[in-house]
């Protein structure tokens, strides 16, 4: 009595559920396919799109783990440069951007004799 009844046939027990929907289904009324078992095309398409959809975010997902590695370098670089702006600013007495612009025009004019 407890048993659930085919969704299409009250008066036959179910053997399957949906597995998109999960109504109860008899034998007649399943649609077995290699997702599982299905009441009808329309779950059947769904369940497909749906793993269609995961399989897709799953692949997009993969190239965005790589650009910490990338972003990794930029910040060695940046931390790089900062320390070589300190570097200039505490060992060579420049306190401000235009000292220090004066300094790489000079250094310009030794490195590069017109
Ligand atoms: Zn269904
Ligand atoms: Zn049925």
């Amino acid at each position: 009595m407890a048993a659930s009844k085919c969704i299409n046939h009250d008066y036959r027990d179910a053997v399957g559920r949906c597995r998109q929907c999960h109504k109860p289904l008899c034998g007649e009324c399943q649609l077995v396919t290699e997702e599982g078992v299905f009441c009808g095309e329309e779950c059947y398409e769904k369940t497909k799109a749906f793993h269609a959809r995961v399989a897709a975010m799953e692949q997009s997902e993969k190239p965005k783990r790589k650009l910490p590695a990338g972003l990794g370098c930029l910040l060695k670089l940046a931390v790089f440069v900062l320390i070589v702006v300190l570097a200039l600013y505490f060992f060579l007495g420049i306190d401000s951007i235009d000292s220090f612009l004066e300094l790489i025009s000079k250094l310009k004019g030794k490195l590069l004799p017109r």
